[in-house]
């Protein structure tokens, strides 16, 4: 089972910040800026190249969730980045759809290259 699912299953522990039937969101434990969190489908799926026609209510639910935790962290005023790393070449270290909610700071490309 993958490190996410895990959490999902409450047998890692995680900073949970929400959580409903579908997905959930928690603090990131190498954190890239003031606010660094995870939304994840609740459902085990490895990336975005594997997502469907069927799963576009779900991916749509990523964001908006990313947009909900957004203003509740109280960095929606300033603005905030959201992303996706897909596969080897993207990146992606977890086999498990994450997307990245970064803020909380004025993020630079120079100054947080990892997060381009
Ligand atoms: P990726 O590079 O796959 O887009 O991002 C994976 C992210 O998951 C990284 O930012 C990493 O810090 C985070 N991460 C990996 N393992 C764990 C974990 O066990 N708990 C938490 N909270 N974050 C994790
Ligand atoms: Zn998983």
């Amino acid at each position: 089972m993958c490190i996410f699912c895990k959490i999902i299953n409450k047998e890692v522990p995680a900073a949970v910040v929400y959580e409903d039937d579908d997905v959930l969101a928690f603090k990131d434990v190498r954190p890239l800026a003031p606010v660094h969190i995870l939304i994840i489908p609740k459902r085990h799926i490895e990336s975005i190249s594997n997502l469907t026609e069927e799963d576009t209510e779900l991916a749509g639910k990523l964001i908006l969730t990313a947009k909900k935790i957004a203003e509740d962290f109280d960095i929606s005023p300033k603005g905030y980045k959201l992303l996706f790393r897909v596969g080897e070449w993207g990146g992606q270290e977890v086999p498990h759809i994450h997307l990245h909610l970064i803020g909380g700071a004025k993020l630079q490309e120079n100054i947080h290259p990892e997060v381009i």
